[in-house]
């Protein structure tokens, strides 16, 4: 490895067109620097998490500077179709199919809109080393980094990155992991190393959770070899195994979290997080339980819920 001054170059990447005839296109950052390995960042697959790309700025000021041993390569903004209608998924006009842009990789050149879009990053993805996917969550969720089931290298890069909490999911069967279409599942499959940073508040800008996100990459990039910097000891941390620990509301209505209950808490089977009340009628119609032992990791605060959505994410301790 050799690192030598930046040279940083940016592009636009056409990824499908829309009926309109206005093509889909992403911002795409290049760092060179001199021999070493080549890491590919992007943010907002879902368009509400805006906080990984508040952190690709942040990292765009360091590393304009620095010297680097190997190619950095970010999408500040891989989905603008999603980021543009304020929504988390991609609008159902131009996607009916595969609205979500999490569960269409590697893509299909030949798919739909979201899997052409997916196929086109997917180049990008395919030439890297290391892949680091940056989403938020909602306003009440640890804040957390998941790496890939029973992958030694995701597992250390996500304890480098410096996030109190890791996540990690049962090590599926390849080609059920495959079915899911997640961007770390896809990779895996291809032999990627990737980690997915979950910063916390969506939504809004947060100022700590983006800059958190920048010094998780510079350690990641630092533990490389890329960046000159050794990033510092990783502090105490907590691993979670989400193994589908989901609370979900039986009914339609308002949710009240309960008083005393808030992210990062121990839960045991059976304890109360709120209840679920008919706004209308004042109609008690649901008490919610935790489901299962384990970390309460999100808790939602988006209180009109309807049947069938999560309130609520209950993990495991490894
Ligand atoms: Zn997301």
């Amino acid at each position: 490895m050799k690192h030598e001054h930046v040279t940083h170059t940016v592009t636009e990447r056409t990824l499908a067109r829309l009926p309109s005839g206005t093509d889909v296109s992403v911002t795409t950052h290049r760092y060179e620097g001199g021999d070493g390995p080549t890491a590919y960042l992007q943010a907002a697959q879902h368009g509400i998490e805006l906080n990984g790309t508040a952190a690709l700025r942040r990292l765009h000021d360091s590393l304009l500077g620095a010297e680097l041993a190997g190619t950095v390569i970010a999408v500040p903004v891989v989905n603008s179709l999603a980021f543009d209608h304020g929504s988390y998924v991609t609008p159902q006009a131009v996607d009916a199919v595969n609205p979500n842009f999490n569960r269409v990789w590697p893509g299909d050149e030949d798919g739909t809109l979201q899997e052409r879009t997916v196929a086109s990053l997917w180049e990008l993805i395919a030439a890297a080393d290391v892949v680091v996917d940056l989403h938020s969550g909602t306003a009440d969720m640890l804040e957390h980094v998941r790496f890939q089931g029973g992958e030694r290298e995701s597992r250390r890069l996500a304890s480098v990155f410096g996030a109190d909490y890791l996540m990690t999911d049962p090590e599926p069967d390849r080609s059920l992991e495959e079915y899911t279409g997640t961007l770390r599942g896809a990779a895996r499959l291809a032999g990627t190393t990737a980690i997915v940073p979950e910063l916390s508040n969506s939504r809004q800008v947060d100022r700590e959770a983006a800059r958190r996100g920048a010094d998780g990459i510079r350690n990641v990039l630092g533990d490389l070899g890329m960046l000159r910097t050794e990033p510092p000891d990783p502090p105490s941390q907590t691993v979670l195994y989400d193994d589908g620990g989901r609370v979900g509301a039986d009914h339609s209505g308002l949710f009240e979290p309960a008083a005393d209950v808030a992210v990062g808490d121990r839960v045991a089977e059976g304890d109360e997080l709120g209840t679920l009340y008919c706004p209308a009628t004042y109609e008690r119609r649901q008490s919610v339980t935790a489901t299962t032992s384990g970390v309460l990791y999100s808790l939602t605060r988006e209180s009109a819920v309807t049947a069938g959505e999560k309130l609520a994410g209950i993990a495991a301790l490894e």
